[in-house]
């Protein structure tokens, strides 16, 4: 997921959104859509309007002209006929992208408004702050932003092959990339190497970006790189890594579906091995 192509982002609620406006509101982990169950469509605020439904408001910018608000509802929230509630995952190639990466953003705004409505230092309720988005302690002045917490991505590389590992949670006969959340006190670089090491046992050598992407669930931004093997056994963790094996660069198993970063960095990489 990224910013699409068309989308000013802002934060300052205006004091009229027009009817057009798409609501992209949330109960728990699921959003509001109308439409059929192969076209799901986002609502416009005077369809929520209509069927009574409202909640805390946050602004999250136009999308070509469209503006787009995130709406916090109820948990136990119940959609009256003719609305549901549908997964973030149940947009994918259903609706098109930029409402996709739209709906993914207000998910992570919805969240974390959620869970900061509560000072994390004093325990008393937070306030929305003017001018950005933040929601700040009247108490003792601590601001909360929402949260995004990077994490790398690792292809590593030997020669034409790649070094691919299926976690225990993946779907059977699936191999991706390395990947993990990045510690406090660490350069990406640094944890790059450390996950590599720790998960796998091989040391890597020069790395190099590939490209970054937010994840939604729930609020990760995976960095990606290659790696080039530099030593080191193969010996998976034995808890997050299942198996890990070299993979021929023409002759890859079952891959991440092609939403995924880990599919375009293993894409790019087999082919840039088959061509050298
Ligand atoms: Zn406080």
């Amino acid at each position: 997921m990224h910013t699409p192509d068309g989308f000013v982002p802002s934060h300052a609620l205006p004091a009229l959104l027009p009817g057009t406006a798409l609501a992209f509101a949330y109960s728990d982990v699921k959003m509001l859509v109308g439409g059929s169950e192969g076209a799901p469509a986002v609502p416009t605020l005077d369809e929520l309007a209509g069927a009574g439904i409202d909640g805390v408001r946050h602004y999250l910018g136009e999308l070509s002209g469209v503006p787009c608000v995130a709406i916090v509802l109820p948990n136990d929230f119940t959609p009256p006929p003719g609305i549901r509630l549908v997964g973030l995952r149940a947009l994918f190639f259903r609706v098109p992208e930029p409402l996709v990466a739209i709906g993914a953003r207000a998910f992570q705004i919805v969240e974390w408004d959620r869970t900061h409505r509560y000072c994390g230092r004093c325990g008393t309720p937070t306030r929305d702050k003017p001018g950005e988005r933040a929601k700040e302690c009247p108490a003792c002045k601590y601001i909360a932003y929402p949260r995004v917490s990077p994490a790398m991505m690792a292809l590593v590389t030997r020669g034409r092959e790649m070094l691919l590992a299926r976690s225990h949670r993946f779907p059977s006969g699936m191999y991706s990339a390395l990947a993990g959340f990045v510690e406090p006190g660490e350069t990406i670089e640094d944890c790059v190497r450390r996950e590599v090491k720790e998960e796998v046992g091989v040391d890597v050598g020069a790395l190099t970006y590939f490209a970054s992407q937010s994840w939604a669930f729930p609020h990760s931004l995976m960095i990606a790189y290659t790696a080039e093997y530099a030593g080191g056994e193969l010996v998976p963790d034995g808890e997050e890594i299942a198996d890990v094996r070299w993979f021929p660069a023409d002759a890859l198993p079952d891959m991440p579906p092609s939403l995924s970063i880990a599919r375009r960095l293993i894409d790019a990489t087999a082919a840039r091995l088959r061509a050298n």
